[in-house]
């Protein structure tokens, strides 16, 4: 028997032994299915934001932090299919979730012809203890694969998390903005970065308290532009 068979049978007992579900309804996967099923698939609640006409994203912004552009990718809803994605993603070991969201997003985006002037996407970093303890970054993967596909370079080294903000689920705007204020730092010496245009890219956006933060961090650099990405966008209230 050659590997090749091999390997594919190993893999078909898997499957009847650990069957791959959906992460969002948990029904059985069919073959050639990743990660969604085609039912849920079919009902990710995508914002339809573009880069090129005003959105509830940029509103969130405006008159507070002098971001270019923003979008979302999909909608946050309280007890839907995308709560269930991030929660896999985030909390229970599924990074590869962020490949695909951002290989779905990264392909819209493309076919667009949107974003093609970032230079480098950066995705907001977690503090080093949170990293350590989740091993990875729930942003990263979905940052890079968006990178990918626009043509744009990818870096999470210089902008960093300097402090370990609790979770903010429950806090509001005002809250929220005290404890993620002075929360990041720039990696010393910048100069390569001057006159670039960042892609800032988080998982949830609600109040954009994180997002401002990263994004005053950013701007101190001379002629830097931000525009921001995120996976999902929660509406308060
Ligand atoms: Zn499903």
């Amino acid at each position: 028997m050659t590997p090749k068979r091999l390997a594919k049978i190993i893999n078909e007992i898997n499957n009847i032994l650990l069957p791959r579900v959906c992460f969002g309804c948990n029904a059985q996967l069919f073959r050639g299915e990743h990660v969604l099923c085609a039912v849920c698939r079919h009902d990710v609640p995508l914002t339809d934001h573009n880069y090129l006409e005003e959105n509830a994203v940029d509103r969130i912004f405006y008159g507070r932090t002098p971001i270019k552009k923003a979008a979302s990718f999909v909608f946050f809803s309280k007890n839907g299919l995308v709560k269930n994605l991030l929660h896999w993603l985030k909390y229970r070991n599924q990074e590869q979730i962020g490949g695909f969201l951002g290989d779905w997003c990264g392909d819209l985006l493309k076919e667009s012809g949107q974003l093609k002037d970032i230079d480098v996407v950066v995705p907001v970093p977690l503090h080093p203890k949170k990293f350590k303890k989740r091993g990875y970054n729930q942003v990263a993967l979905f940052a890079r694969h968006v990178a990918g596909h626009i043509g744009a370079d990818y870096c999470e080294d210089w902008l960093i998390k300097t402090k370990n903000t609790k979770t903010q689920t429950k806090k509001n705007r005002q809250t929220r903005w005290e404890s993620s204020k002075d929360a990041f730092a720039l990696e010393t010496s910048q100069q390569h970065l001057n006159y670039k245009h960042v892609l800032l890219v988080d998982d949830v956006i609600t109040t954009g308290a994180t997002i401002e933060s990263c994004a005053q961090i950013l701007l101190q650099v001379e002629g830097l532009e931000v525009s921001v990405l995120s996976m999902a966008l929660v509406s308060e209230g």
